[in-house]
């Protein structure tokens, strides 16, 4: 039984499932997931990001007025260290894609430590990470102590927070659960969601298939810190067609008991900041695959992919020129619901 206090990072794209994921693993009574930490002093100070939520927790309440995030409120005015209406938990913006790309697959392949540390710190702003790596840490702290619980969910997604936290000394017990998406996926899911008008141009496609590429090379550079038995690869497919075994998985990873209220997506009762707007939708809803992208991509998107980043994706065992179809994941789920009615 994992009774270490350990804090769960979820890294991953924008639009590749981590919202899901964060809600799902919120769901078990032994973790508690405070949603996007980085976005918290935007919430505080209401200026930034926190407006796409309206400042809001997912319980609906506002930072302040949250009885969750009150008591944290009151547990940091208590340690002293930080003065809350003045916190900074997200540090500047991400650099340029192409520089990103470049840099982050350098530093993925140089095997030394300090080269790789170099290179990174021409990415990101070294000291700007760890400063409010501090910050987000020490709020951590005070979600233990408040919910109780051993496990504490960041989903801040973002290598360079991610980054932030390798940095701290002592480091914290961290676990990093590294989700990824198809990026033909991501990248139709990202131009659909911003620009309804250009789900299908060419440009933002491509523009949708580098920043993947940068997001996920630059993770897996940042995963080069951190020891085997804490890291974890979940594909976002995986999830969404065997939720169960990908949790259970997750479980023996966290060292927690698998428990059924997982795969339940109940949205009541949670205080995560951040995330697809999704989590204020306290509806009941099913966990779907979503594979719009490979009916509606043009076979030249396709072809751009299979050229450009198909050897990326492919790592993850993503086909550079197949596209995942509805069959062949209902096939997987097939396969699964058979070996768990065996066991
Ligand atoms: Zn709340």
């Amino acid at each position: 039984m994992g009774d270490v206090n350990t804090l769960l990072f979820i890294a991953s794209d924008v639009r590749s499932g981590s919202t899901l994921l964060d809600q799902l693993l919120g769901a078990h009574k032994q973790i508690q997931s405070v949603g996007e930490l980085h976005h918290l002093d935007s919430h505080i100070k209401r200026k930034g990001p926190g407006w796409s939520w309206g400042w809001k927790c997912s319980c609906g309440d506002n930072i302040d007025t949250c009885p969750f995030w009150f008591k944290i409120q009151t547990e940091i005015k208590q340690r002293g260290v930080l003065d809350w209406t003045e916190i900074t938990t997200c540090s500047s913006k991400d650099p340029n894609v192409l520089k990103g790309v470049f840099l982050s697959i350098l530093a993925l392949t140089v095997p030394s430590h300090t080269i790789r540390r170099w290179l990174m710190g021409l990415l990101y702003n070294l000291e700007e990470e760890l400063q409010t790596a501090i910050v987000r840490n020490e709020i951590v702290t005070c979600a233990f102590n408040v919910s109780g619980c051993h496990l504490v969910v960041d989903s801040s997604k973002n290598p360079n927070v991610l980054m932030g936290y390798t940095l701290l000394t002592p480091r914290p017990r961290l676990k990093v659960i590294h989700l990824i998406r198809d990026g033909r996926a991501v990248s139709f899911s990202k131009n659909r969601r911003h620009h309804s008008r250009t789900t299908y141009s060419l440009i933002g496609f491509m523009r949708g298939i580098t920043s993947w590429l940068y997001k996920n090379s630059s993770i897996l550079a940042v995963l080069k810190e951190i020891p085997a038995p804490q890291k974890l690869e979940i594909r976002y497919e995986d999830l969404c067609v065997a939720p169960r075994r990908e949790l259970k998985k997750i479980c023996v990873f966290l060292n927690i008991p698998y428990s059924d209220t997982m795969s339940q997506i109940d949205r009541i009762g949670r205080h995560n900041i951040g995330g697809s707007p999704s989590r204020f939708d306290i509806s009941a809803c099913d966990i779907r695959l979503d594979i719009r992208w490979s009916q509606n991509l043009r076979t030249l998107q396709k072809t751009i992919y299979a050229l450009l980043v198909g050897w990326f994706g492919r790592q993850f065992g993503y086909p550079v020129w197949y596209s995942f179809t509805k069959d062949r994941f209902q096939a997987d789920i097939n396969k699964n619901n058979d070996s768990s009615n065996r066991k």
